[in-house]
């Protein structure tokens, strides 16, 4: 099977599951007992915790361990506007990821008033719409680092230039851009960010928030008051140890890795392009995802595409692993300016550490057969 459905999820490396293996049979205390089981635990979730830091180039206590993206993504999104000492407006763009925008959408039911932010045909957020919307009485804004669905990275310096000009928090959903793109946060401009770890060779269920530290954070989880008072419940001290691991191994290889997947991604985005009439690339033909090359097909059902493709043993998916199965068109397609009909034709290839040149040419020769099998379906 050749897998190009990363973006989804991607295998833990051989490295993160010997790095929590201890954790998960000899180091077994809990983080916060004061007994000898306890103090190794909380030495494995320090280092871990260090070692998110460093890659992020933000203090230690200013990194949350979560439950993963959705759980980090929540709690930035509620934990800082109903924190914020300022108004009860809160702005994101039109193509997060539902871990935002249902979030914005629970607080829209308590009061809050939320803003959508406009993108552009390529995926990209309209600065002047932006603008125009963030202002003293926004509590949050909430902007994408890259797109999972159509892969367009957000000019994100540009994006933290006008909320500091108001004095906006602003907070970035990595998840997608974790592992691919740098992830300092001060370069970035970014007073909360999101990772989930199982998208950059972590394990599923972990991840964690940035927050940085002068933001005022109202927990969502209460209880013993773990992570700072953050984010109450046990910590997974195997999880934040291979999410470190991970995002470690990840950004030491990240420059010379991200330049081997643009080649591959150039050559299959190409490559679609030319072999299949009428394929159009969703999403921005350059600030984009490396990893990541998303179509549509007009015309042709984007699921069946997938099962032809599924039946010459490749798989992928229609952009987004969430929906898939839903028959509702992509909110993410729809905002780009998409119609319903060609929104649902839809299909994300995403590589990955495994992926090679010999993949990408065996999509490239069984693409066409499998548009032509579902546009007859
Ligand atoms: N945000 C984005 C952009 C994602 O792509 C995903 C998952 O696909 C999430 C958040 C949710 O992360 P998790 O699966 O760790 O809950």
């Amino acid at each position: 099977m050749i897998y190009l459905d990363h973006a989804a999820t991607s295998p833990p490396r051989r490295e993160v599951l010997e790095a929590v293996w201890p954790y998960l049979t000899r180091v077994t205390g809990n983080p916060s007992s004061a007994h000898e089981a306890g103090r190794a635990a909380r030495a494995g979730l320090d280092a871990a915790r260090a070692g998110v830091a460093q890659v992020l180039r933000c203090r230690p206590g200013e990194v949350v361990f979560t439950g993963g993206g959705t759980e980090a993504d929540n709690l930035a999104v509620t934990g800082i506007a109903t924190a914020a000492p300022r108004g009860r407006r809160v702005v994101v763009s039109a193509i997060e990821h539902p871990a935002v925008l249902e979030t914005a959408r629970a607080l829209a039911r308590q009061g809050f008033r939320v803003d959508e932010v406009r993108v552009d045909a390529r995926g990209v957020v309209d600065l002047e719409h932006l603008e125009r919307l963030v202002d003293d009485g926004t509590a949050l804004v909430s902007v994408m680092y890259a797109n999972n669905e159509i892969g367009t990275v957000q000019p994100l310096a540009q994006v933290s230039a006008l909320c500091r000009a108001a004095g906006a928090p602003l907070h970035t959903d990595a998840v997608q851009a974790a592992g691919h793109l740098p992830l300092e946060v001060d370069a970035l401009g970014v007073d909360a960010l999101s990772v989930s770890a199982h998208k950059f060779g972590g394990l599923r269920g972990s991840g964690a928030l940035f927050v940085r530290g002068a933001v005022p954070l109202e927990a969502v989880t209460h209880g013993g008051g773990q992570e700072g008072g953050r984010r109450s419940g046990t910590v997974d001290v195997a999880g934040a140890v291979g999410t470190a691991v991970a995002l470690g191994l990840a950004e030491a290889a990240r420059e010379e890795e991200s330049a081997r997947l643009v080649a591959l991604r150039d050559r299959l985005v190409a490559g679609v392009l030319d072999a299949v009439p009428g394929a159009r690339l969703t999403g921005h033909p350059v600030q984009r995802l490396p990893h990541h090359a998303s179509f549509c097909f007009p015309g042709v059902g984007g699921e069946t595409v997938l099962l032809e493709l599924e039946a010459a043993g490749i798989v992928c998916s229609s952009g987004s692993a969430c929906s898939a199965g839903s028959e509702d068109a992509s909110h993410v397609l729809l905002a780009t300016g998409l119609d319903a009909d060609t929104a649902r034709t839809a299909v994300r290839f995403s590589m990955g550490p495994g992926t090679g040149e010999q993949d990408v040419e065996a999509v490239l020769r069984a693409l066409p057969a499998a548009v032509r099998a579902a546009a007859g379906a």
